[in-house]
């Protein structure tokens, strides 16, 4: 006989924990199936082991920043496995702690793959569950291309799973992932080739962040960057070193680790949505209204599956409301998907929210205002190591109505989240300059800028 549920989430990541979470705690019998580890992608293999390595080089640009300030230190190299224990140790604190959160929160904990079997019922190892609603949280994974020899490098996941620094790594891509690993593995000391098949970096974003970054990328001497070039073969040679053969007959030798960071896909394939009537999209993303609700009553997609945003707190902020409007009589709860905030956790990191000025342009054309400013931040005012700031803030109407805020430098990933309140709320330019600068400080300059 099949376990009947109020709601079962397909996934342990953000969004599908989030759905069972919030359902609970309104006194609703919830499931949440796992095929691999609890917390899902962000916690095991995404935001969480990559920002303390992404701390790790920050401490190690420390360390050289230290120096021009008089300190007598000497950067005796890096103890790759000690960080990686650190790191692994942490993210098991966090799973071990969410096990016992779901046992307290009277959450059934499914382990394995779940299938649908019809619209109520679930299939996982042989056993049926059913349920009044199937939330589908089963994220994605990393793309790897199609051509010979791709197979011989590593996506992020394999990335997370090194056990040794390598000491040439080769990066393919140009988004969020491939960035960060490279200021990273940079910072940490490797030689990092980075590769990217067009002529900028994240080109989603605004071009004062992209023209910025690239040019940070491009002076890096740990860094070389291949751009408009593309991976066509890739060979391994008798001592195990990687050769990437690309286009325009270039070729990339000696490289110990290749990563592809070309995209991610979703966790569809396998999930028998026919047999439920769900529509997935051709790239195989299923698609969800406003409510997160797909084209069949009672199933929802919400985190990466659904396409919109693929960012954790997105996931989870999509998931909170899905169960509030289905189990707290809030019938118009649900998240708008406009002025998202998001950090690039690159050297130096990015923040950004909202239109950039060419999007913006098309939009409102004329009545669009930019302001901008450029500059070195004072914590390197003095030394060798620097890192540029650069801030837009974009602006509409007579009110200069703030619609996009774009920075990258030091410290930014800290400062974004304040601003992102104001301006969700409406703030416009004046709001901005009616408040007091903190002084000294790279963010007076947002309130400050002519
Ligand atoms: P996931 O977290 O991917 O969870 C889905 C879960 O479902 C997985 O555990 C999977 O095993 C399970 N599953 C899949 N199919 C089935 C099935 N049929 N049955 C049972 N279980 C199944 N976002 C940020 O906001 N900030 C960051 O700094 C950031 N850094 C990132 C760094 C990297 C390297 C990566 C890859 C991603 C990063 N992200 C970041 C994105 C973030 O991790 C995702 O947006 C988020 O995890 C999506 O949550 P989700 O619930 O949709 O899916
Ligand atoms: P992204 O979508 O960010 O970037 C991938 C880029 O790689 C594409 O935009 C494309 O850029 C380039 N690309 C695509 N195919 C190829 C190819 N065959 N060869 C070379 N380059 C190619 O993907 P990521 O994998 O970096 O990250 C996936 C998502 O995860 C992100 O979009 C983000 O939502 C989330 N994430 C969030 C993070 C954060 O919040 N800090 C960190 C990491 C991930 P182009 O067309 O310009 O060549």
């Amino acid at each position: 006989m099949s376990k009947h549920y109020d709601l079962i989430s397909i996934g342990a990541g953000s969004g599908g924990l989030s759905a069972a979470e919030r359902g609970a705690q309104y006194g609703k019998k919830c499931a949440i199936i796992e095929s691999k580890t609890v917390g899902g992608t962000c916690v095991n293999i995404g935001c969480v082991p990559k920002k303390v390595m992404w701390n790790a080089a920050n401490l190690a640009h420390g360390l050289v920043d230290a120096r021009d300030y008089g300190f007598d230190v000497t950067n005796n190299g890096l103890n790759w496995a000690k960080l990686i224990e650190q790191r692994e140790g942490y993210i098991s604190g966090i799973t071990g702690w969410y096990g016992n959160y779901l046992n307290d929160s009277n959450i059934d904990y499914i382990s394995g793959h779940a299938r649908f079997v019809d619209a109520n019922t679930l299939e996982v190892n042989g056993e049926q569950y059913t349920a009044d609603h199937i939330v589908v949280a089963p994220g994605g994974y990393p793309l790897v291309p199609e051509l010979p020899g791709a197979e011989l490098g590593l996506t992020s996941d394999g990335f997370f799973a090194l056990k040794e620094q390598p000491e040439h790594i080769a990066i393919v891509g140009s988004g969020y992932i491939a960035v960060e690993l490279a200021g990273l593995m940079s910072s940490l000391g490797s030689q990092v080739t980075l590769l990217i098949r067009k002529g900028h970096v994240l080109g989603d974003f605004d071009c004062i962040l992209s023209d910025t970054l690239a040019k940070v990328l491009q002076d890096d001497p740990n860094i070389v960057l291949l751009s408009t070039t593309e991976v066509e073969s890739v060979e391994k040679n008798e001592q195990d070193k990687l050769t990437l053969h690309c286009t325009k007959n270039q070729q990339v030798n000696n490289v110990d680790k290749l990563i592809w960071a070309i995209g991610r896909v979703p966790n569809t394939a396998d999930l028998n949505l026919e047999a439920a009537g769900v529509e997935m999209d051709a790239r195989g993303f299923i698609p969800s209204d406003e409510f997160e609700q797909t084209n069949v009553k009672g199933i929802y997609s919400l985190g990466d599956v659904n396409g919109k945003a693929a960012l954790t707190p997105v996931a989870i902020a999509a998931a909170r409301r899905l169960s509030d409007r289905l189990f707290n009589n809030m019938p118009d709860r649900k998240l708008d998907y406009n002025l998202i905030p998001s950090v690039v956790f690159s050297h130096p990191p990015i923040a950004t929210i909202g239109l950039t000025e060419i999007e913006a342009k098309k939009t409102h054309g004329e009545s669009v205002k930019v302001y901008s400013t450029r500059f070195n931040p004072m914590t390197h005012a003095f030394t060798e190591h620097t890192a540029p700031t650069a801030m837009k803030l974009v602006c509409i109407g007579a009110q200069e109505k703030i619609i996009g805020c774009h920075i990258i430098g030091p410290g930014v990933d800290e400062m974004m989240q304040g601003f992102a309140v104001a301006i969700k709320m409406g703030a416009t330019k004046a709001d901005f300059d009616n408040t007091i600068a903190i002084h000294p400080s790279s963010a007076e300059e947002l309130v400050t800028m002519r």
